[in-house]
Formats: structure tokens, C-alpha cells, sequence
């Protein structure tokens, strides 16, 4: 659905570039989840793609479509949603259900059709019993998917969301990351740049980038397994990904691709299974042996 071809771009003519002859495909509903270290460019190309930056060199096009032609940028928009870490500067409205009317109804639609789309969009994030609630009195995390069903009221195809958790306390986390699997489940694409990799974990598809460039594309199994590389970068692996690499460290036979806990109990409980039949391995069969 989104094609980056030769991406390079540069803030000032001149200056080196931030993005470097990057590439890059994302097909419709794919979850994807963006990471990398501060500064390294992750924001400067998600505004590439829905035309909020055109590149230095190269093209962006959103299915058939390219962000360099001004006729295409609204229609580009309208696919690509993006929301960015501060939800306060996206508020536009007096009220949740105004606020919400606000994209749908820039878009020439009949009056029904903007109701219809601002209820529908109310309903997918939970929020039809605060519409008339003004926007500056909901918590951070309502005001986070307050901007969500704003996106979700333009039916985009896909979403971009730049650190939407950043500012959240780990209820409003919670509540943005379970919407965000459920639309994805619904069909809707979403690019979440993230410096969780927790987060991260619950993507499909993890891309890496580092000073410009994309440097890995993989499931996260692939990528976050990658603990000491993952430090290198200066991110901070998820948990349960150290803690096993530290045990395969230590000479256990585990998998190290593991970054859920349901994932590693299994894991580690297979493992003792194995140490217990194994002869050399000295492990009680139930606490009360030991007593
Ligand atoms: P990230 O999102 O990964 O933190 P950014 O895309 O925000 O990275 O920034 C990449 C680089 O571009 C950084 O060196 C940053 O200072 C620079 N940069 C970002 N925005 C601008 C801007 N508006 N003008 C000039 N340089 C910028």
C-alpha cells in the first residue's frame, strides 16, 4: 500500500541528510512498529508518508499515488492518518463529539454520513458516553483516543502513530494498546513508532532504524531477541528477552526469540522437564522435598 523508493532527505538544502536512500514497502493491514534511537529519524519519515515532508530525493507513494503531487496530498490524508505524542494540539473541538466531526466533516460529506462516521468512530474507542464531554477535561489517555477516533472518522487505511503512549500512565498504555490490536484485527494498518520495545512485541513486523537508514525488518521474534545488538543501539531490549538471553548465557538450552511471560513460563518450565529426566540434574520434584 505504501511504497518508499530511494528515500533521502535533508531539512535544509545542503545540510547532511537526516534519511538516507531508504526503502521500503508496507502492504495493507500490516501492524508494524517502528523503533529506534532518539534522533535517528523515525518522525522525519513518517511525515513522508502522508506527504507532510516530500523527500530530497527519491518517492513516497501511497497505493497509486505520489506525495510530490499537491492534487494527491488530500486523498494521501485521508488514507494515512496520523496522530503524534501530544494529544492537546490535535484537539480542535469544543466538545468529544465535535472534535471528533472535525476531519469528516472538511471532507465534503453529507451531514448523515459525517454522524454516522463520528458515532461509528465514538464506538471503536469507547467513548459514545463522553461526547459531550469538553476535550481539556478528559484524563491523557482519553484525550489519546480522542485523537484516534478523530483518525478512525476519516477511514483511513492505515494509521501512523508517533509515541501515542509516550505521555500515558500504564492504564491509559494499556487501554490505547488493546484499541490498537483490536482495529488492526478489524483490518486497519498501523505504523506505531515506539520506544517500548514491550510495545514493540506486539507489532507483526519490526523495523529498526539508526542514523537515517533502516537497518533491520523482521517479526519480533526476530528482532528482540537480538539483546546485546538491540543495546548497541541504545535501545533497551524487552525483559523477558534478557532474562532468557542471560539463562542461554549461563549454558541453558532455551529459546532466545521469547518476549512474552506467557511465552518464557512455558519455555523455562519445558526446560526444567528436561533437567529433571536428565540424571546429572539435581532438581526436587516438589517444594515439600526439601523439607
Ligand atoms: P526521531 O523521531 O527518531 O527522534 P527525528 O526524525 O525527529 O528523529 O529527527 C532526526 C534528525 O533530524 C535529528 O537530528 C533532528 O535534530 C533533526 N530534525 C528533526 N526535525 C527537524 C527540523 N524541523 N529541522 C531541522 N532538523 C530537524
Amino acid at each position: 500500500m505504501i511504497r518508499v523508493h530511494n528515500l533521502t532527505y535533508a531539512y535544509e538544502k545542503g545540510d547532511s541528510p537526516v534519511l538516507e536512500d531508504l526503502n521500503l514497502h508496507i502492504a495493507e493491514g500490516e501492524y508494524i512498529a517502528l523503533i529506534g534511537s532518539n534522533g535517528c529519524g523515525k518522525t522525519t519519515l513518517i511525515r513522508h508518508l502522508n506527504g507532510l515532508l516530500i523527500p530530497s530525493v527519491g518517492e513516497v507513494q501511497v497505493d497509486e499515488l505520489n506525495t510530490r503531487d499537491s492534487k494527491s496530498l488530500l486523498e494521501i490524508r485521508r488514507r494515512v492518518g496520523m496522530a503524534f505524542q501530544n494529544a492537546d494540539n490535535q484537539i480542535v473541538g469544543m466538545s468529544v463529539e465535535e472534535d471528533v466531526a472535525f476531519g469528516p466533516g472538511n471532507l465534503r460529506l453529507s451531514s448523515v454520513e459525517v454522524c454516522r462516521r463520528v458515532e461509528r468512530a465514538l464506538d471503536m474507542v469507547g467513548m459514545t458516553g463522553l461526547r459531550t464531554r469538553p476535550p481539556h477535561t478528559l484524563s491523557g489517555g482519553q484525550k489519546q483516543l480522542l485523537a484516534l477516533a478523530g483518525l478512525l472518522a476519516m477511514e483511513p487505511k492505515i494509521i501512523v502513530l508517533d509515541e501515542p503512549t509516550a505521555s500515558l500512565d500504564p492504564e491509559g498504555k494499556k487501554r490505547v494498546l488493546t484499541l490498537l490490536k483490536k482495529l488492526n484485527c478489524q483490518g486497519l494498518g498501523i505504523i506505531h513508532v515506539t520506544h517500548s520495545m514491550e510495545e514493540a512485541a506486539l507489532a507483526e513486523r519490526v523495523l529498526v532504524m539508526d542514523q537515517g537508514k533502516l537497518i533491520a525488518d523482521g517479526n519480533p521474534g526476530e528482532i528482540l531477541s537480538r539483546v546485546e545488538w538491540l543495546k548497541t543501539l541504545g535501545l533497551a531490549p524487552p525483559h523477558i528477552s534478557e532474562l532468557m538471553w542471560q539463562l542461554k548465557k549461563g549454558g541453558e538450552d532455551l529459546s532466545t526469540s521469547i518476549f512474552t511471560i506467557e511465552d518464557a513460563v512455558e519455555e523455562i518450565t519445558a526446560l526444567l522437564a528436561r533437567l529433571r529426566s536428565s540424571s546429572k540434574a539435581y532438581l526436587p520434584q516438589k517444594a515439600d522435598e526439601h523439607v
